[in-house]
């Protein structure tokens, strides 16, 4: 089967980057959602900013996956780091996704998804190791590749790859206590967003392979806020936009 690769990016500048490798492009207007269907390195790929939190992406997974049968899904954005170790300018690609606000106790478990009987979904482990050879292969060549030399020294970039669980919620995390609350409960989670598992439960139902790409902006503490914006410009829309190019060169 031909493969139609859908990717979601949560900021509509970084997702900007990727419209921007797409080569025989048309854009389809649905739900309020923009889509940009072409091919990056001539394999076909439809392209969406996913829009902020759960529901937000969730719509635009399910309609990526009913709308324009994508074969696979990549999601690509920023995350807060919560696993001591991480800092700003790492990547971590999932193994498993968590929604680290679902809490429908007493009649389930905490965390455990409502009718799908599991807390944790995995992503496509074939995807996942190809998004990994990716972003090896960047890191490899220098983080030069991605991002601009200025860009580097002033974010101090010396970015190291991680696979691991993500948690996702409707909340920007900032505080100490919230991090630490998180990770109490969840241990093995390495850093913390608004939308991966929420596209990973889309996937699961709908039985569509995925996998998660985040770059550490932040330490979801109180420094969560400073610079996230020129994070943002500088370094995260050029780093999704090498990955992707070059997750499309290996495909
Ligand atoms: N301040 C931004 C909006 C960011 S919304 C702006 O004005 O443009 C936060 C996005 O970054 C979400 O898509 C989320 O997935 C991700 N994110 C990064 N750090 C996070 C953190 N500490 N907690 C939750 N989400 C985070």
């Amino acid at each position: 089967m031909t493969r139609n690769i859908g990717i979601l990016g949560a900021m509509a500048q970084e997702i900007d980057e990727v419209k921007a490798l797409l080569t025989e492009k048309t854009i389809v207007k649905i739900a309020n959602r923009e889509f940009v269907v072409g091919k990056i390195n001539n394999v076909r790929c439809v392209v969406a900013f996913s829009k902020w939190g759960k529901v937000a992406a969730t719509i635009t997974a399910a309609l990526l996956i009913q709308e324009f049968a994508v074969t696979d899904l990549i999601f690509i954005g920023t995350a807060g780091a919560l696993a001591d170790g991480l800092k700003v300018g790492d990547i971590v690609i999932s193994k498993r996704l968590v929604q680290h606000d679902l809490d429908a106790r007493p009649i389930i478990s905490r965390f455990e998804l409502p009718l799908l009987n599991r807390v944790y979904v995995d992503s496509d482990p074939d995807l996942t190791a190809l998004a990994g050879r990716a972003v090896s292969n960047l890191i490899n060549k220098g983080v030069e590749s991605m991002v601009g030399e200025e860009a580097v020294k002033e974010f101090n970039l010396n970015p190291t790859l991680y696979f691991g669980d993500i948690a996702s919620g409707d909340q920007f995390v900032n505080s100490i206590e919230k991090r630490d609350e998180i990770l109490s409960l969840l241990p093995d989670v390495l850093c913390v967003e608004m939308e991966g598992a929420a596209v990973a439960q889309a996937c699961l139902e709908f039985n569509t392979p995925f996998t998660v790409i985040r770059t550490i902006s932040d330490t979801a503490d109180h420094n969560a806020h400073v610079d996230f914006g020129r994070f943002i410009i500088e370094v995260a829309n050029a780093y999704s936009r090498a990955i992707i190019n070059e997750i499309m060169r290996l495909v």
